[in-house]
């Protein structure tokens, strides 16, 4: 009752599973969205976090336009990062950007890339913001020791073929929960529960 009042003047704000009381439009809008492109990767990294992914015998891409309207429908987040798998084995890498960039407006555009291809795409990255080279080898993997779920789920979601995960390593695991991808999803995603018993960060 309470919360439906607060939603209808407009000060959304809810009480999660987790137990935080969370102002939703501004919690939003300091997020970090990862947006799964490609499942196809050219590493075989020990601890990949997507591994249930990048792995799962099933490689597939997002269409750009796909991803355009994932890029859409995520909305004004604080930046959205497109990745894989590895990104710049999408085989349209220069369509999607001009397309996502398009969708993203003046919103942050970010890619994430394991680098090992870059050169040969540096002509194409005027579209982004910016782009994060990791890896997960075993040296890279805080496993292990504190809270869980840890604070990726409150600082990021993922999202992957038209679903949203609650952090950005739960979309790497295949059968994780999630919930639809449009509108309200930021409400809806509060209440999904994190994979952490399944997460290379979370052992
Ligand atoms: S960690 Fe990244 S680069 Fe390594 S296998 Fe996984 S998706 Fe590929
Ligand atoms: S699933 Fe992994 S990354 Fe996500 S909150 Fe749990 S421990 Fe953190």
């Amino acid at each position: 009752m309470v919360e439906e009042a607060l939603f209808g003047m407009g000060i959304l704000s809810v009480q999660s599973r987790h137990g935080f009381l969370t102002d939703i439009d501004g919690w939003k809008r300091s997020l970090t969205a990862n947006i799964v492109v490609t499942t196809v990767c050219n590493k075989r990294c020990p601890n990949c976090c997507y591994a249930g992914i990048v792995r799962d015998g099933n490689p597939r891409h997002l269409s750009p336009e796909r991803i355009a309207d994932e890029v859409r429908l995520v909305g004004d987040v604080a930046i959205v990062y497109l990745l894989g798998g590895e990104i710049t084995m999408h085989p349209e890498f220069e369509r999607l950007l001009t397309l996502a960039r398009s969708a993203r407006g003046r919103g942050k555009l970010m890619i994430s890339t394991n680098g090992f291809r870059l050169r040969e795409f540096e002509k194409q990255l005027w579209r982004i913001d910016g782009s994060m080279v990791t890896t997960s080898d075993r040296d890279h993997v805080d496993c292990g020791g504190g809270p869980r779920p840890c604070y990726r789920i409150r600082s990021t979601v993922g999202v992957r073929e038209g679903r949203v995960y609650p952090c950005c390593v739960a979309c790497g695991i295949s059968d994780a929960p999630s919930t639809e991808l449009s509108d309200g999803w930021e409400r809806r995603v509060l209440e999904v529960e994190a994979p952490c018993e399944r997460c290379v960060f979370g052992t």
